[in-house]
């Protein structure tokens, strides 16, 4: 699972930190902005470990293209001709059709495909598609792949939603997202369904790592292995894990990239558990990566896995905060507000971190979320713990990048509010993001039988509305205090503010005028947003002031707010732990989903005025082996200095893995 940024531009504290030189905004392009992460602490690794981290970033980069072929059938074919035109185009570059397919181009490259990385909504290109074909023509790219392309990309009756989540349509067919091809969403439930054991204690993750498809009547599974499906891009990584495997940390490390190899060759699920089970248990050294079939926003049922990957190391100093937490995990459970019988007995093994990442890979880049907890299933998380990680350097970077930006100004009620959130706001955002990752996704348990999809296409936003509610909830007890982790009582109340201002209003500059809420953990927050509004109004407890033609929210009282906080959690970890698909549903439809359209219009007004892009995503850093006369790497240097599109197309060049289709 990994969380995403909440504020749409943080609410950065403008006071004690000293600025550096480093470039943290890069180009700004459509709804986005590039930004730049340092890699504090590279230089001093050993050499060793920076061999370390090179095989594994070129690993993380590897697999590149599988995401963009999970993302939607046709976007490698799209990309490629978008790249030979934007290279070779003879003609006027300067021109409006020209300048529109760059912008697309850019778009596309940060969404790897057509559709929106957020909303999922599919891209207006912006030129004409007279413009294109003729362009395309003109660098000799293949006419059938021209009149293949050209209805999707201009047509918005074909594929116009990634992640179409609906309610009451067919959510399998109407997503382009290519997880499942000419199969029904009853068929897709019903082919898994009939492979689930109730009784199992341990059931695998079924269909996380193939595509669904009907062939000749018969529905068959295509499994992603270095042989199948994605055989050339996973075969490419496997030879990237094995060179990196001699620079390991301990010999648990490597046993776990041995697994990741088996997992990766034979595709079996049981060797993905035992893979998760030893990559969980390895938390002694500085180095470590994800790489794989991780994230399952993408489809819509929650099954099929996004590949991703990420290289990090341990940021000793900040993981001082996350270790005390873990510590204490069994505390924060044994003192949550759900009833007993939801609780875990024994909280397992949380290991908690804060990183530094040194490659962003697949779904993780350039969008990135900024905390992960994984494993995903849900009875290995149980039995075996799970490892969780705020990756601090992209947090920072997004803080510093948004000084000065205007965003409190406009939207927070008053300048106490303002003054809050600006001596406690990013202290107070990290340890929620603790929080949520190191203790709320690994807290609670189903009941004995509950199967852990039954919440289906609910299941996302009540796990993550789960474990916002948790950090919510636990942000303003006094034990955080006692164990030295906030300097003041008040300081949980600029969360609090921040919280509810964005799950009310500001979070709706994500979203386009007439849609509704898609996205799983914006969903989660306007729930919890809007059922402390609506839960709340008989005390008062947070209201919507109206002043001078302007919409903001008002926290009355923050002590019941946090009651508030602690009965949702109650009732929502119910809902998971029996698996009450009605009771999902009726929560995330009544306050998830829908939008005020007035509200929603005068927020992306208000917004708009400030100039600011509501998405921002990372530029790696270049990382560059020296090596000797007979090739062995003397040393790894790293550079920040590539442009956005120099790096696109770089990675187009040397980490293009995949046939243009892969049907
Ligand atoms: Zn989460």
């Amino acid at each position: 699972m990994a969380i995403s940024l909440a504020m749409a531009a943080p609410a950065a504290a403008q006071t004690t930190e000293q600025t550096d030189d480093f470039a943290y905004n890069n180009e700004r392009f459509a709804d986005l902005q590039m930004l730049r992460y340092k890699v504090e602490g590279f230089e001093r690794l050993s050499l060793r470990q920076k061999t370390f981290i090179y095989y594994l970033q070129e690993a993380a980069l590897t697999g590149r293209d599988i995401l963009f072929d999970q993302n939607g059938r046709f976007n490698l074919r799209i990309r490629h001709a978008l790249e030979r035109i934007y290279t070779d185009y003879k003609g006027d570059r300067t021109s409006a059709d020209f300048q529109a397919l760059t912008v697309y181009l850019k778009r596309v490259w940060f969404s790897s495909g057509i559709h929106h990385h957020y909303g999922s909504e599919k891209f207006e290109p912006g030129f004409s598609e007279e413009f294109f074909h003729q362009a395309a023509q003109s660098v000799g790219v293949a006419p059938s792949l021209i009149n293949e392309i050209c209805p999707v990309m201009f047509n918005p009756d074909i594929m116009p939603k990634r992640v179409n989540l609906a309610e009451g349509q067919d959510l399998v067919l109407t997503s382009a997202s290519n997880y499942y091809r000419d199969v029904t969403q009853q068929e897709a439930e019903d082919f898994y369904t009939a492979q689930k054991d109730p009784n199992d204690p341990h059931p695998v993750m079924f269909g996380m790592n193939s595509r669904l498809v009907k062939e000749n009547g018969r529905i068959v599974e295509k499994k992603w292995t270095t042989t199948t499906l994605y055989g050339p891009a996973l075969a490419r990584i496997v030879n990237l894990l094995r060179l990196a495997r001699p620079y390991a940390e301990d010999a648990d490390q490597q046993a776990v990239i041995d697994k990741l190899i088996e997992f990766y060759t034979t595709g079996d699920l049981h060797t993905f558990d035992q893979y998760t089970i030893l990559w969980a248990g390895n938390t002694a050294p500085l180095i470590d990566f994800v790489n794989g079939f991780t994230e399952c926003y993408g489809d819509p049922l929650g099954l099929k896995c996004s590949w991703e990957s990420i290289v990090n190391f341990k940021d000793l100093e900040a993981t001082k905060r996350t270790e005390t937490l873990s510590q204490n995990a069994q505390w924060f459970e044994d003192h949550s507000p759900v009833d007993p019988r939801f609780r875990k007995e024994k909280v397992k093994g949380i290991s908690a971190k804060v990183i530094t990442a040194a490659i962003l890979g697949g779904d993780l880049y350039p969008s990135s979320a900024i905390g992960i907890n994984l494993p995903n299933s849900d009875w290995v998380r149980r039995e075996h713990g799970s490892k969780s990680v705020t990756i601090g350097n992209l947090t920072d970077a997004y803080n510093k990048a948004a000084r000065g930006s205007g965003f409190l100004d406009e939207f927070a009620i008053d300048q106490a509010t303002i003054d809050l959130v600006r001596q406690y706001g990013d202290l107070t955002d990290d340890l929620h993001t603790d929080l949520h990752e190191c203790l709320g996704h690994g807290s609670g348990r189903l009941l004995p039988g509950v199967d852990p999809d039954s919440l289906k296409a609910y299941g996302s936003t009540i796990e993550e509305a789960r474990a916002d509610l948790f950090g919510l909830y636990y942000v303003a007890d006094p034990k955080l205090r006692e164990l030295g982790l906030v300097p003041s009582d008040e300081a949980y109340k600029a969360q609090y503010y921040t919280y509810m201002q964005n799950g009310l209003l500001t979070q709706l500059v994500r979203i386009q005028p007439g849609n509704n809420i898609e996205e799983a953990h914006m969903r989660n927050r306007a729930l919890i947003a809007h059922w402390c509004l609506e839960h709340g109004k008989k005390d008062n407890v947070v209201e919507f002031v109206r002043r001078d033609g302007k919409t903001y929210v008002r926290v009355n009282d923050y002590v019941k707010l946090r009651d508030l906080f602690g009965q949702l959690l109650a009732e929502i970890q119910r809902v998971k732990s029996e698996g009450d698909f009605a009771g999902a549903q009726a929560l995330v439809e009544q306050y998830g989903v829908k939008v005020d359209p007035e509200l929603h219009r005068e927020v992306l007004e208000r917004y708009q005025r400030l100039n600011l892009a509501p998405y921002k995503g990372f530029i790696n850093p270049v990382y560059t082996a020296v090596r000797d006369a007979q090739g062995n790497i003397t040393d790894v240097t790293i550079d920040y200095s590539e442009a956005y599109d120099q790096q696109m197309l770089r990675y187009s060049r040397d980490y293009s893995t995949l046939p243009l289709v892969n049907d």
